[in-house]
């Protein structure tokens, strides 16, 4: 009877979730039973690095026994939520996918995981992702690569590859990644899933283990709006110990959507009601749309698409963008510079990976620790990020960079002073063959070119899993906004699901 039960969860959100759970048709264990159950039988995809199988139940039947005691519960009570093994969560392991990190545990929580568990959420697990969030497709991790559940041949995207298969695949209800680069959006592109990044300073980075700290951003996979909404509200805002978190207030993302749904409210932001043409303004980069390296495929059907948009209603304008070029080389120069002095810090010494090399002295010592800790790609980028801070290179590197990133804000500005969305596609291609690109690195940074923009601006961007290609795997558009207009990106993407069919994920 039990089993019966469990098997049939067949909740679409957070709240009809929570709804079961307050009749009592459901409980928290029932959910994380669910889980396990699949974590265990999908455990070829490889998406946790580190489950918590034992702390969950006992978490959940504290919540079921709060419940009883008419205890009020939390905005997440019983929503299981995986993390990416870059976010801290005290007295559990961390690793960033490295080597150097086995065996570490942090010492404290991240402010997101605090935000989640005072709301009652319980947290699954750890999530598999590449060696310190560098890559695009979750192959450089210390616990193996992450298997994309629509065609385990195929890469899930990266580096939240594990964040983006555990929503996938129904590991979890949610999971939190990170984004630097695109690392939530193009996995969710891949996977099918939706992915958001929020502005930079949205959500505090506090205990997030830093790859670039002026593109790092926490970011969320879900399987629709309303549960993105309701977790943003509760993760974002201003953290003392985060000096970059902006002070901006949080809206009430979910309740602002919930009541124009209805047609009750308006978004402050722009008049819109849900359902109707909105009266966003959209823009779309015609040098993304016509850039050789996108597979034609997904041309075509973007541009079928924005057609369509057309006629139901939608201002879209095509705008010539001819910094597309510059944004992969920028990116690559200033994050690969962050990581070197980020991933200084990692020598042997306060924690992780220690060299075995007896009688090591100095320098030896770090030499030996940080060459058999860290992996190939994590090196290439220290090196890389070194060589371009470097005496007599970085003026031609580092500080061209950092121009060409003060003209793509200035670029930006200006987009947005006339339009409301920049529309563009995610990723270049689907999810391609594992394998396929490990040993061109250039071509694994190339296709970057879509998702790296909002990081370098600190725009948010949202990847919506709308299409199917016809080799059978999911694409999505990207739609991004100003600084801090999530909820108009939020109202946006709600109206193009609801008008749109969104990719079904087949029932594994
Ligand atoms: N693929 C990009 C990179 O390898 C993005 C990574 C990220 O967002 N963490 O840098």
């Amino acid at each position: 009877m039990q089993l019966l039960h469990y098997l049939l969860f067949s909740f679409t959100s957070i709240h009809e979730y929570q709804e079961a759970l307050k009749e009592g048709s459901y409980s928290c264990r029932d959910a994380v039973i669910f889980y396990l159950e699949r974590i265990h039988r999908l455990s070829y995809l490889n998406a946790f690095a580190h489950l918590y199988e034992k702390e969950s139940l006992q978490t959940a039947d504290k919540l079921d026994a709060d419940h009883s005691a008419g205890i009020m519960p939390g905005r997440l009570h019983g929503v299981v939520i995986g993390i990416k093994d870059v976010i801290c969560y005290r007295d559990h392991p961390v690793t960033a996918g490295s080597h150097i990190l086995e065996g570490f545990h942090s010492l404290y929580s991240a402010t997101v995981v605090e935000h989640l568990i005072r709301e009652g959420a319980i947290i699954i697990g750890h999530l598999n992702c590449d060696e310190f969030a560098m890559g695009s497709s979750n192959e450089n991790s210390i616990y193996g690569r992450v298997k994309n559940a629509l065609d385990p041949e195929k890469v899930p995207g990266g580096s939240s590859g594990g964040s983006a298969v555990a929503v996938q695949a129904s590991l979890c209800m949610l999971s939190l990644g990170s984004d630097t680069g695109g690392s939530v959006r193009q996995p969710a592109d891949f996977c099918g899933v939706i992915g958001l990044k929020p502005t930079y300073g949205r959500i505090s980075r506090y205990g997030l283990i830093a790859y670039a700290s002026s593109f790092d951003q926490i970011g969320l996979f879900a399987r629709n709006i309303k549960d993105i909404s309701l977790v943003l509200e509760i993760i974002a805002g201003f953290d003392p110990k985060d000096s970059t978190s902006s002070r901006r207030p949080v809206p009430s993302y979910a309740e602002r959507l919930r009541l124009n749904a209805q047609g009750l409210t308006q978004n402050a932001e722009r008049s819109t009601v849900i359902g109707q043409p909105s009266s966003y303004k959209i823009a779309v980069l015609k040098e993304a749309l016509e850039h050789p390296s996108l597979d034609p495929e997904i041309r075509s059907k973007l541009r079928d698409f924005i057609g369509d948009l057309r006629l139901k209603g939608y201002q879209v304008k095509e705008i010539s963008f001819d910094l597309l070029d510059y944004i992969v080389p920028a990116y690559y120069i200033l994050t690969t510079a962050e990581a070197s002095s980020n991933l200084s810090r990692f020598d042997g010494v306060r924690y992780g990976h220690r060299t075995k090399v007896p009688d090591a002295g100095f320098p030896e010592f770090y030499q030996e620790t940080r060459s058999e800790g860290f992996g190939k790609e994590v090196k290439r980028r220290i090196l890389l990020g070194t060589f371009v801070l470097s005496s007599g290179y970085y003026e031609a590197y580092f500080s061209k960079a950092q121009k060409v990133r003060r003209i793509l804000t200035e670029r930006t500005r200006l987009i947005f002073n006339e339009f409301d969305i920049i529309l563009s596609p995610t990723a270049p291609s689907t999810a391609f063959k594992s394998g396929e690109k490990t040993s061109d690195p250039v071509a694994m940074y190339l296709a970057d070119l879509y998702t790296v923009y909002a990081n370098l601006v600190g725009i948010p961007g949202i990847s919506l899993p709308l299409f199917t290609h016809t080799n059978g795997m999911p694409f999505g558009i990207q739609a991004m906004t100003n600084q801090f207009r999530e909820l108009s990106l939020l109202q946006f993407s709600e109206e193009l699901l609801q008008q749109y069919k969104s990719y079904e994920i087949p029932t594994l």
